[in-house]
């Protein structure tokens, strides 16, 4: 009814924005914004409108991985225009202050920035955008998963023992908040020498399938530990960009396909 203030209000809907999925990781290190970037371009190769949202305060890394070192420019309206790479819509705090600047902020700073980045950013009309989250599961994820309207959550997780333990709270976080979790990612899952070919399963393969499994939430792929995944991140060109017809870009697309 008009008038009423529900809730939910804080969790106002961004205008041109058709769902939000947030990407997350128990812990750092894990190939969470990795994962975040090559899943948007998957994204945009079915088809879709797509932006992402670096609001990983803690360590922006889609400057490096996008190689975009520009600074937004405003509108009209005082909006950021968000940066364009590879056909995606584009904000990263790093584009904003130095990583160390960021790294030192406190809960609330770390909350209206991201508020900012969501809200006041010219988005245009997408039909989803990815937000590359902190890791962890701290007050900043806590709040942002309450403020922002999401369609769902992302887990990435490699198959370890201790990544996995931090990926189960990060399920019950999400839990917590009402935010269904389209699924968890098994990053680093195996090997595949480029050399002989031999595959080697250095993290213990499978072990989110298994936990996956276990929670009964759904199982979105594994993708292997390779040498072209982490050149590519790091030289801003990702492997769904540089190697389209890849196998990786494959890997990234059907992931796409489960969560759009
Ligand atoms: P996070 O966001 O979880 O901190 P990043 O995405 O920044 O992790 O990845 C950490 C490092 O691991 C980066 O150097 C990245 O290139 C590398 N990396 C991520 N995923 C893979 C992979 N599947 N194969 C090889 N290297 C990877």
């Amino acid at each position: 009814p008009p008038g009423a203030t529900s809730p939910m209000a804080r969790q106002a809907e961004i205008p041109g924005i058709s769902a939000v999925i947030a990407v997350a990781s128990g812990k750092g290190g894990v190939g969470k914004s990795t994962t975040a970037l090559n899943l948007a371009l998957g994204l945009r190769d079915l088809g879709l409108r797509v932006g992402l949202l670096d609001a990983d305060i803690y360590g922006p890394s889609v400057p490096r991985l996008t190689g975009i070192h520009e600074k937004p420019q405003l509108n009209d309206d005082k909006k950021m225009i968000p940066l364009n790479r590879f056909g995606l819509a584009i904000m990263s705090i790093g584009f904003l202050v130095e990583e160390e600047t960021a790294m030192i902020w406190r809960g609330p700073m770390v909350m209206s920035a991201i508020t900012q980045m969501l809200r006041d950013v010219a988005w245009g009309t997408l039909d989803v955008l990815v937000v590359d989250m902190p890791p962890g599961t701290g007050d900043a994820q806590l709040t942002l998963a309450q403020n922002v309207p999401l369609k769902g959550a992302v887990i990435v997780s490699t198959p370890q023992d201790l990544s996995l333990i931090d990926a189960r709270r990060g399920l019950a976080m999400f839990k917590k908040v009402n935010v269904p979790v389209l699924g968890i990612v098994e990053n680093m899952s195996y090997f595949q020498c480029p050399h002989c070919g031999t595959r080697s399963d250095i993290f213990g393969h499978g072990g989110a399938r298994h936990e996956a499994e276990r929670l009964g939430v759904p199982f979105l792929g594994e993708i292997p530990l390779d040498i072209t995944i982490r050149t590519t991140s790091d030289s801003g060109h990702p492997v769904v960009e540089s190697e389209p017809d890849g196998p990786h870009a494959a890997i990234y697309r059907a992931i796409g396909a489960k969560v759009r």
